[in-house]
């Protein structure tokens, strides 16, 4: 299959731009996690990008999700919840915007959800995750520019704050640390700004939260990868760089 062929052939020159910025900052592979982002990708598309062995997977709608998962589930991957589902098994964490009134699914389906932007969005997360009797990892989405179309919280806001320090109560999340996209800009430079700050800001919130976890920091993608890994990404979000464009209006 030629699908399987090209998917293999980006992924394996984007593994190879990671070890070489591993290498040149004296990082482990091990430390930088791949994420590939399907969003507006068919289940057969994905299904490639696990015969290519990819594990982890983003995606930005709860609905679009949804309707994949039992035709995943019926080209042989393991998808968490799906009844029967056997196979390789992948986990698929949720990356675009959520809205509360879609919680419930979103803790059914989804293996993480990596974009709590608000208080009442955790605690209906933790509400819906503790119906089902299972316990959420979650990331904390965090504005780092003033665009105002960008969604996260402020980092010097009363509600980051408040999430925080409600987080530990919220005993069906599991707090696993922070994620930002940096505002659409030619410059590099922006986003590694906006990386940079966003690693300074972990190591603040890591000495003030001591019982939270702050281990994971999910930035950069296809296109600015290798500076969020010279900033210290711990997970980088890969679409377009593993699938080639994306169809437009997904
Ligand atoms: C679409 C998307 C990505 C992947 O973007 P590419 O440029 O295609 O790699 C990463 N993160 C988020 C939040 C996205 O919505």
């Amino acid at each position: 299959m030629l699908q399987d062929k090209a998917i293999q052939e980006r992924l394996s020159s984007i593994y190879e731009r990671i070890h070489s910025v591993c290498r040149r900052t004296d990082r482990s592979p091990a430390d930088v996690k791949l994420m590939a982002v399907s969003k507006t990708h068919p289940p057969e598309t994905i299904a490639a990008a696990v015969h290519a062995g990819l594990r982890l997977f983003g995606e930005n709608r709860v609905q679009e999700f949804q309707q994949k998962r039992p035709a995943l589930s019926g080209l042989g991957i393991d998808v968490s919840g799906v009844p029967g589902s056997s196979g390789e098994s992948i986990a698929v964490h949720l990356i675009g915007h959520l809205q509360s009134n879609k919680t419930g699914r979103a803790a059914e389906i989804f293996s993480g959800v990596d974009t709590v932007d608000s208080l009442k969005l955790a605690e209906r997360l933790n509400d819906g995750a503790k119906k089902l009797g299972r316990r959420l990892p979650v990331l904390v989405e965090i504005k780092m520019s003033e665009e105002a179309a960008k969604t996260g919280l402020g980092p010097e806001s009363q509600e980051l704050a408040e999430l925080l320090d409600r987080l530990t109560d919220l005993g069906s999340l599991q707090m696993r640390g922070l994620m930002t996209v940096p505002p659409l800009d030619e410059n590099p430079e922006t986003a590694r700004d906006c990386f940079r700050r966003l690693r300074m800001l972990r190591e603040a919130l890591a000495g003030r939260h001591p019982q939270l976890d702050f281990s994971e920091l999910s930035m950069g993608m296809s296109g600015d990868f290798e500076i969020a890994i010279e900033e210290g990404s711990t997970l980088v979000r890969i679409g377009t760089a593993i699938f080639g464009v994306r169809p437009k209006a997904g």
